[in-house]
């Protein structure tokens, strides 16, 4: 399935991403990784979206849509996929649109995660991320085995520079003026799926799933 996940910070989009990734083998493509992984290593795109992603920021469309260009061409994309993170502007979903077209490929559904600032806000203070591979823990909702290592790899866990409280409040205005329009833009299009985001885990992957099933049955 070629899927889209939308929804605001901490609406449990990448904790949702990579379960589907694990337990279905649908690859989970999330902008933030790749872009914190660029600012990681010190490449060039690194150097590009580091002041951006640190306040709050969003990274430029044209970088964003070069960056989304190449990935979807890669081969492990070519049985479906997770987009987690983007599209977050008119701009990048119309961009989305084109590359999938010559592509040859359609977006299957766009689940939108609906959650409470609230909710948010609680949430991103206690989310750790794992420094090898992003997987994501939370100190109260999801905690780690042993205390700041990672249950997968074993790896330090850290608290992401832009989950400080005055950034998530930022990027949640960023959210609610450039990313909230798309629900809209997709709803329209009959493709949008809603979910509750604000229960546990493991339901909102039960509610996922069954979603999903659904689509495949209608097809
Ligand atoms: P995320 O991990 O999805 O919360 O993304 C972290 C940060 O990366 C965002 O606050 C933006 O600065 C940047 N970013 C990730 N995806 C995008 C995107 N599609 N467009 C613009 N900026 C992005």
């Amino acid at each position: 399935m070629n899927l889209v996940f939308l929804g605001p910070l901490g609406a449990g989009k990448g904790t949702q991403a990579q379960l589907l990734q694990e337990r279905e083998g649908i690859p989970q493509i999330s902008t933030g990784d790749m872009l914190r992984r660029a600012m990681g290593e010190g490449t060039e795109l690194g150097r590009k979206a580091r002041v951006d992603v640190n306040r709050g920021e969003l990274v430029p469309d044209d970088v964003m849509i070069g960056l989304i260009g190449e990935r979807l061409r890669e081969p492990d994309t070519r049985r479906g996929f997770i987009l987690d993170g983007y599209p977050r502007t008119l701009g990048q979903a119309q961009a989305l649109d084109r590359v999938l077209q010559a592509l040859e490929r359609s977006l299957d559904a766009v689940v939108y995660f609906q959650v409470s600032d609230k909710t948010i806000i609680h949430r991103l203070g206690g989310r750790r991320v794992c420094r090898k591979a992003a997987h994501i823990f939370h100190v109260e909702f999801h905690p780690p085995r042993i205390p700041g290592r990672c249950d997968f790899d074993g790896s330090g866990l850290f608290q992401r520079e832009d989950d400080k409280e005055e950034t998530v409040r930022h990027r949640l205005e960023v959210y609610h003026r450039q990313t909230e329009p798309l629900v809209e833009f997709y709803r329209s299009r009959g493709i949008l799926e809603t979910i509750n985001a604000e229960a546990e885990i493991e339901d909102v992957y039960a509610a996922l799933r069954e979603m999903l099933r659904a689509r495949v049955e209608s097809r």
